[in-house]
C-alpha cells in the first residue's frame, strides 16, 4: 500500500509517494509512471497539499446508502442515480469551502472517492479494479435548500469549492469494506461503512462507463451515509475514510 500526494513546495508542484512511513519526492505522474526519489524536505509539514487529482469530471452517486435515503425521505433507487460535479468545484485539503450569499442551508456529505487510473469505457464489473488507481476522500458539499427546489443537481452541487478531495490517493488497498465518517468541529456526524453501499464499487464502474468514458484522474464519488447536516462559516469539516486518511477544510462565507 502506498499513498500518493500532490504538493507544492517553494512554488514547485510535484507528487510525493508515502511508502512504509517514508515520504519521497516523485517524478512523473501516477497515471503513467511514478518513480520515487529523494526524501521530502520537512515532510508533509513542509509542503502544501493540493487535491491529489485534477479530474475532468466527478461522477457522483445519489442515495447509495439505505440509511441516508431514509433520512431524506426518498425511496431506494432501482439503478444508481448519477450526477456530475464540475472540475471547477475541486479544492484541496485545507482550502476553504466558500458559502455563496443567499443560498440557504449548505451540508457536508462524507464519501469514499474512487480515482480512475486509466481510460475506461464499457468496463465490466469483473474488470473494474484494473481501471482503479486508488481511493480518496470526497466531501460532496451540497446547497440543500436549492436541491429541494429543483429536480436537477447541477446548481446545488456545482458551486466553486463544493468538491474538496484528498488528502491523497491510497493505492493497493483491496476491496474490503472500509469506514466512512464525517466530522464537524471535532464531533462525529456521519459514521458508516462501504459494506452498506447499495451499489458497490465494481457495479458503479460498469454502470457509469456504459454511459461515459472515464479519463485518468476522474473521480467516482460513491454516495454519503446517514448524518448529513449543515455547515456554517467558522466550522471545520473533516472527511475520514479508513485506510486512506483525513480531508479537512475550513468553512467561510464567500466575500
Ligand atoms: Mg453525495
Amino acid at each position: 500500500m502506498e499513498r500518493i500526494y500532490r504538493v507544492v513546495q517553494d512554488g514547485e508542484t510535484f507528487y510525493v509517494v508515502e511508502r512504509g512511513g517514508e515520504l519521497r519526492r516523485a517524478s512523473g505522474d501516477p497515471f503513467t509512471s511514478l518513480s520515487a526519489g529523494a526524501p521530502v524536505r520537512g515532510g508533509l509539514a513542509g509542503v502544501t497539499l493540493l487535491a491529489p487529482v485534477r479530474p475532468s469530471k466527478i461522477v457522483c452517486v445519489g442515495l447509495n446508502y439505505t440509511d441516508h435515503a431514509a433520512e431524506v425521505g426518498k425511496a431506494l433507487p432501482a439503478e444508481p442515480l448519477l450526477f456530475i460535479k464540475p472540475s471547477t468545484a475541486v479544492i484541496g485539503p485545507g482550502e476553504p469551502i466558500r458559502l455563496p450569499p443567499g443560498v440557504g442551508r449548505v451540508d457536508h456529505e462524507a464519501e469514499l472517492g474512487i480515482v480512475i487510473g486509466r481510460r475506461a469505457h464499457r468496463v465490466s464489473a469483473a474488470n473494474a479494479w484494473d481501471y482503479i488507481l486508488g481511493l480518496t476522500c470526497v466531501n460532496d458539499v451540497t446547497a440543500r435548500d436549492l436541491q429541494k427546489k429543483e429536480s436537477q443537481f447541477t446548481r446545488c452541487k456545482g458551486f466553486d469549492t463544493f468538491a474538496p478531495i484528498g488528502p491523497c490517493i491510497a493505492t493497493g488497498l483491496g476491496r474490503e469494506p472500509r469506514g466512512v465518517e464525517g466530522w464537524v468541529n471535532g464531533q462525529r456526524r456521519q459514521a458508516s461503512s462501504t459494506k452498506h453501499l447499495i451499489f458497490p464499487i465494481e457495479y458503479l464502474v460498469e454502470f457509469i462507463t456504459f454511459v461515459m468514458t472515464l479519463e485518468p484522474g476522474d473521480i467516482i464519488s460513491t454516495g454519503t451515509p446517514q448524518g448529513i447536516g449543515p455547515i456554517t462559516a467558522g466550522d471545520s469539516v473533516t472527511i475520514k475514510v479508513e485506510g486512506v486518511g483525513e480531508l479537512t477544510n475550513p468553512v467561510m462565507d464567500e466575500t
